[in-house]
Parts: C-alpha cells; structure tokens; sequence
C-alpha cells in the first residue's frame, strides 16, 4: 500500500526527532484543528448528522487529548534508569519507549473525530507514522484531519486512506507494525484474525452495554439527567453510552418518573439535543431490540416501535425487560434505555457484570466510599461516580474495555506506551563481584552465590502443617 510506503520513509524523521521537536509539531496540528474547528465540526455534522454544538464538544475533548499526549510523551517514554538489582550489580540499566514504526488506526463513525484521534493523537507522540482508514461513513472528517496535518507539519506522518471494509482489510494486511481498531466486536474478531496471520500486534476498541446503578440513596434528579444525557445522547450512539439502568427498588418508581419527564419532552434534529441515526441500518437493530423487549414482557414507559421514525430515533425507556432479550445482551447503540429493578445494590453488579462486554459503568450513590468499592467489583476498563462518562474528558485516564469490548488502551501513559516498543539496555559499569555469568566460572563462587541466594530467598520458609495439607 503507498500510504504504508509513504509513511515508513516518513516515520524514519518523525523518530528521529526530539520529543520537544514533535511536541512543538503537534501542537501545530492541535492548533491548526482547535482555530479551524467551526469548518471540521461542519463537516462532522454533515456527514453524521450530529448537532453541531455535539460536534464541537467531541472537538474540544479530542484536542485535549492530543494536547496532552503531544505535552506528556516525554515525561512517560523517555529513557529512564533503574535498579539492577543485587544479581546484575556490576550492571548500569535504563529502560528507554522507542516508536514501533507506522500504525494503521481503523476508526469508526460514531465519533470520527474523538475516537480515532484517541490512537492517532497518542501513536504520533510516541514517535510513530500514523495511516488512518476512517469509517465509510465519515471519510471527509477524516481528509480534513490530514489535510489540517499537510498545513501544520508538511511530512506525510499521517495520512488517510479512505474506503470501507475492504480498505481496511488491506491495511491490516499492508505490512504495518501495529492495528489500532475502534468498532464492533464482530469486525473486531475479523480483525485480529488477519492480524493473527502476520503476528501483527492490535489494540480492539470495541462496543458496549454500559449499565448505570443507582442505590436507593442517590440524587435521583442527577442519576436521571445523566441517564438521559448518557442513553441519548449522540443519539445512544456512544460505545460508553448507557443502555442498562439497574435501580434499587424502593427508589425505582421515583427513578423511572424522573427519566422519563425527561424523556418525553426530547425532540431530536438537526438542532436538537441529538441529531438523525448516522447509518440507515442501526435503525433496523434498534427496532429489533425493542421489539424483542417488549415481546418478551417488557413494558413501554416513553416510547416503543412508534418512536422510530427514520432517520430519527425519539427517546425510548423500557422497564422490567427480561434480562436475556437482545435488548440487554447486545449493543443497541440507539437512543433506548432499559431500566430494571434491583433487590439489592449486589444484585445491580452481578447483571451489570453478567454482560459480555465490559467496556464502561456509572454508580450514582450519596456514599462515595461505598461506590468506589461497587467501582472495583465491575468488569469494566472505567466507572464514573455521580456522573456518566467523566473519564472520557480526563487525558491522563487510559481507555479502553474487557471481554467484547476489547483490550489494549488508549489515552493517558498507557496509550502512549501502547504505541511503543520497551527497551531495556544495561552495560557494564563494573567487574562482577561474583561473576556467575561465564563459562569458566568458578565453582566457589557458585556456592557462595547459592548461600547469598537461600540467606535473601529461603529464609523463614514454613513447611506446610500436616492440617493444611489435609485440608
Ligand atoms: P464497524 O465494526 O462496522 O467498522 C469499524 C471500522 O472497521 C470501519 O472503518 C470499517 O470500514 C472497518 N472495517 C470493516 N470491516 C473490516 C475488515 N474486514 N478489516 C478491517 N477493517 C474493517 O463499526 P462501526 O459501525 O463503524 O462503529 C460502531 C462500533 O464502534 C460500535 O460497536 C461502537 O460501540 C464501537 N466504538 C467503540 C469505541 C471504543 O473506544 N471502544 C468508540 C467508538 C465506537
């Protein structure tokens, strides 16, 4: 591929620069996108249909990023001595990040913008080439991004390859040294398979079945606003949106009151609080998880099937939805919420965690001790107390899931050292000790290595009593 081409000749520059002279390149792009942003969220607009206040929002927290990656990559990779320890004591040791090369970044449509530049952003700080293959859906918001790069650094360190599937494909296949894909769990699958062939190395940024928990002793009023900001936002278009709801009990008719006065008074467009369904095909799978909810004994609180009306989505909050319906199994990634009954706040992390993605969850409780430890018990790569979504704005916090929601990260230290290569050097600073590391060593100093060895190791060594061994 002669993106791939273009951007290894390019890569040899890009690393070879100091870390202060990226910096000072990306923090050209940044303010190249931060001064041009009313044209890129335009564009954005146009081929998303995302109101353009959500589009310039989705801006302002991308250039955050890249900001801070472009502001921190030194901090985080550069070299670094450590300790070499008692055994290697006649060895000085560094641990020094080096660029992997060119990284092919696959991003999807949702957030074209935010979501790819949380690879690209992080990827060129670490020194790599970046060669982008944005969604099908939003090609021209990816070319503006590297037509805004051509005017504020020049060299082809990132470019952009448009097409569908079939592109990306071929950049997986192109030779490059790491995939950095966001999108569905299912392409995600494809993905790695290809990437299995070549041993090429991938960070899957998947989809998601967020839950939000709201304990009887919340602020209902918050929980609800941000369940509503959460499930419809961006038209329930969010991998971290919210799509589960589960609610303690005695709280749950005042939960569900709040939700859906919200609810019913939302009217999406153009100028709305969220815009039209991107892809005319998400519309036929949120009709199928509703329908499916609602045939299966679920109940309509706001909305049902007539709140499809393409290419909008009117809000839809559905109750007491079976737990194994496609509505609660699968991404719906439209502007639905379902919100169920729970008996006890462990019963809420025990279906929260019973989903096979684990990408995200908020906790809404007064008790933010009591939180925090519901945080730890979710299988998710990130939680939010009192709010939804509050890590996405936080550059310093990595991003990323478990289970079908992916692995690997993006943002933070750990973005920048998923695009980066460890490597650990030592020299020989002085004559060993005991030098144990040669053939004709010799063999008393061996035994006097052992004696050190079982003093530092073996000591306080209990066998274990015969009661234990039985047990
Ligand atoms: P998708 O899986 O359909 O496509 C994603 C990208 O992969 C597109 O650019 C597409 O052209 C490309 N692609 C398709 N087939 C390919 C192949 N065989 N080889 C290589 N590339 C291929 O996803 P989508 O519909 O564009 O995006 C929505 C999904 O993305 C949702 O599941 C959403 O949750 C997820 N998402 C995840 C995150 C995250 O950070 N975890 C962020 C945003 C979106």
């Amino acid at each position: 591929m002669q993106a791939v081409l273009k951007a290894r000749q390019a890569a040899v520059w890009w690393a070879g620069l100091e870390f202060r002279e990226r910096r000072a390149h990306l923090l050209n792009w940044k303010r190249v996108i931060a001064a041009r942003s009313d044209e890129l969220a335009a564009v954005i607009h146009e081929e998303t249909g995302k109101p353009i206040g959500d589009a310039l929002l989705e801006i302002m927290l991308a250039v955050e990023h890249l900001d801070w990656a472009a502001r921190n990559a030194s901090r985080v990779l550069r070299r670094r001595r450590v300790r070499s320890g008692l055994l290697a004591a006649d060895q000085g040791a560094a641990l020094e990040y080096r660029p992997l090369g060119v990284i092919g970044v696959i991003g999807p449509w949702n957030y074209p913008v935010y979501t790819p530049l949380g690879s690209v952003s992080y990827a060129l700080a670490a020194g790599n080439a970046v060669v982008f293959k944005p969604s099908e859906h939003t090609p021209r918001t990816g070319e503006w991004l590297a037509s805004a790069w051509r005017d504020a650094v020049g060299h082809p360190v990132l470019q952009v390859v448009t097409g569908d599937g079939a592109a990306g494909a071929a950049l997986v296949e192109a030779g490059v040294d790491k995939i950095a894909f966001t999108g569905s769990a299912a392409t995600g699958r494809t993905v790695m398979a290809a990437c299995a062939r070549s041993l090429t190395p991938v960070v899957i940024e998947g989809g998601g079945k967020d839950a939000m928990i709201v304990a009887a002793d919340a602020d209902l009023d918050a929980a609800a606003k941000a369940a509503a900001f959460g499930g419809f936002g961006n038209a329930g278009q969010t991998c971290a949106g919210v799509e589960r709801v589960y609610v303690e009990r005695s709280v749950y008719p005042d939960f569900l009151a709040r939700l859906a006065a919200i609810a019913e008074n939302i009217q999406p467009g153009d100028d709305g609080p969220y815009g039209r369904m991107t892809v005319p095909a998400q519309v036929d799978i949120v009709r199928g998880h509703v329908d499916d909810a609602l045939a299966r004994g679920g109940k309509k609180v706001v909305g049902g099937p007539e709140s499809i009306k393409p290419p909008y989505v009117f809000p839809v909050v559905l109750a007491e939805v079976p737990e194994d319906s496609s509505a609660m199994t699968d991404e719906t990634f439209g502007p639905t919420v379902v919100v169920n009954p729970v008996d006890s706040l462990d019963e809420a992390v025990s279906l929260a965690n019973s989903s096979r993605y684990g990408l995200a969850a908020s906790i809404f409780s007064a008790d933010r001790p009591r939180a925090l430890t519901i945080a730890r018990r979710l299988r998710t790569g990130a939680a939010s107390i009192n709010s939804v979504l509050g890590f996405a704005g936080v550059p310093a916090l990595p991003f990323g899931g478990v289970g079908d929601s992916g692995f690997g990260r993006v943002h933070g230290a750990d973005g920048l050292r998923e695009f980066s290569r460890p490597q650990s050097v030592t020299w020989r600073r002085l004559k060993a000790p005991m030098d144990v590391m040669s053939l004709s060593r010799d063999p008393a100093v061996l035994d006097r290595a052992v004696r050190i060895f079982k003093m530092r190791h073996a000591r306080g060594a209990m066998p274990r009593s015969q009661d234990h061994r039985d047990a």
